[in-house]
């Protein structure tokens, strides 16, 4: 529930939606009748009301429009969102489906077997059924009792929430009021995803090509981007979704994949640091220069933030440095800007930004560069903090990094009375 301790603008027009159809329909459903068989039955239809609420809204959320996820705090946290209802839409339809049953009880153990499951012919139930069914099969393999999930594979599974929202929806249509609303939401709903899987691809994406193929370390390349026609607009830190069409690669053509841009917002060349994590990140170790790419973005808010009075500290770690080093390029672009960063790697062959950045230090005396190596000194400890940057108590603190990396900052700041509102992180991972 963390996603709860810092509202965003965004929420509030969740929340609305999401209860706009209980609002509506608590006239037509009055207050629950006497005894448990009414509270059973009043719970019953106000969480299917709810859950079905909740279903629409989160499709709804996945229409992925560049800088309309600043409204929800960035597109990580959206995600977050999207996912934490999508579960709390599952409960609530279980919820609504078992009170109706029980509600049955005290009539007959048949009557509530007759609830659940009706003859044939009363399809409007069955629909329900449906699109209980399909939720079961597109959530359960993001439980991690069904081991590694297959991002692609389970993004292609996921396309049967379209056909889950419209069984649940002619289910409600058939079975309850409120018609118009319904409707409205539900082409809210379809409408974000038929704009996401069918429109946005052809039109919100940008076409450059690949100029220079820079290898940093093993596994670990820069690719230097170059407009066909117009060029992206992002601010330092931000991310965008990369869709490579070169026809030699041995995985991930035309797949999208997100990525932080490391290039300042007006240098001659968009880069993006790639390391090599799966199939299709391996493949673009060795993309073609001069071959196409699609970019869709920017997303992400991660340092908009930003506690005006608060000097920055960045701890960067791994390909998580990313954001870091967009931010550093401005600082060097533009002379503008101050923060201390602390450079988490394995080792000094794996701190593949280290001399830039370090370069970049000693032109701009705001901006400091520490490293810290994880096989020499093992994990960062407070003392390594407060001897490279004694007031980070004051600082407003950005993480990156791999999630081991993140939770050990977190508690080491935790455990030094570091306010949370005061400490953000961004996970390369959506799931
Ligand atoms: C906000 C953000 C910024 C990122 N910035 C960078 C960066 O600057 N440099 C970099 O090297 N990597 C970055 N990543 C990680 C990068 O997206 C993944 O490494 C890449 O998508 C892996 O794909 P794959 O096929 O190589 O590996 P896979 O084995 O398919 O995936 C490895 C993991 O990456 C995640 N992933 C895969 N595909 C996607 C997708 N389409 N959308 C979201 N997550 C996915 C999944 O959690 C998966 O478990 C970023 C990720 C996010 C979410």
């Amino acid at each position: 529930m963390a996603i709860l301790r810092r509202p965003h603008p965004g929420d509030l027009l969740v929340v609305l939606l999401v209860l706009l159809p209980l609002l509506v329909a608590l006239p037509r459903l009055g207050w629950p009748g006497p005894g448990a068989m009414g509270w059973l039955s009043w719970l019953g239809r106000v969480s299917g009301i709810l859950g079905l609420a909740m279903m629409l809204v989160t499709a709804a959320l996945c229409v992925r429009l560049p800088r309309w996820d600043r409204y929800f705090g960035g597109l990580p946290r959206l995600w977050r969102l999207h996912r934490g209802l999508g579960f709390w839409a599952f409960i609530l339809v279980m919820v609504h489906v078992l009170s109706l049953a029980l509600a049955a009880v005290p009539l007959s153990l048949e009557a509530a077997a007759l609830t659940l499951f009706p003859p044939w012919h009363q399809v409007a139930i069955w629909l329900g059924w449906l699109a209980w069914g399909l939720m079961v099969i597109f959530l359960a393999p993001t439980f991690d009792f069904f081991g590694k999930l297959h991002y692609q594979g389970w993004k292609r599974l996921h396309l049967l929430s379209a056909v889950a929202l419209i069984a649940a929806l002619a289910h409600t249509l058939w079975l309850a009021g409120e018609g118009a609303l319904w409707w409205l939401l539900g082409l809210l709903a379809l409408g974000a995803i038929f704009w996401r899987k069918a429109i946005a691809p052809r039109v919100a994406r940008l076409p450059y090509r690949i100029e220079n193929v820079e290898p940093l370390a093993r596994g670990v390349v820069e690719l230097a981007l170059r407009p066909e026609h117009h060029r992206l607009r992002h601010r330092a830190g931000q991310f965008l979704y990369l869709t490579p069409l070169d026809e030699t690669l041995s995985a991930g053509r035309g797949e999208e994949h997100p990525y932080t841009i490391s290039s300042a917002p007006d240098d001659s060349h968009l880069r993006i640091g790639i390391k090599d994590l799966g199939d299709a990140s391996r493949a673009l170790q060795t993309v073609t220069p001069g071959s196409r790419v699609l970019l869709e973005g920017p997303y992400g808010d991660f340092f908009a933030r930003r506690h005006p009075r608060c000097r920055p500290l960045w701890l960067g770690g791994g390909i998580g440095i990313t954001p870091f080093v967009g931010m550093a390029r401005e600082i060097a672009a533009t002379g503008v800007g101050e923060a201390q960063l602390i450079y988490l790697a394995n080792g000094p062959e794996r701190a593949y930004y280290l001399d830039e950045l370090r370069r970049i230090a000693e032109a701009h005396p705001g901006f400091g560069v520490t490293a810290h190596f994880y096989r020499k000194e093992g994990p960062l400890t407070e003392t390594f903090l407060r001897h490279h940057c004694p007031d980070y108590m004051d600082r407003e603190i950005y993480l990156c990094g791999p999630p081991a990396m993140i939770r050990h900052l977190r508690r080491l700041l935790a455990d030094q009375g570091v306010p949370t509102q005061r400490i953000h992180s961004e996970v390369f991972d959506f799931l």
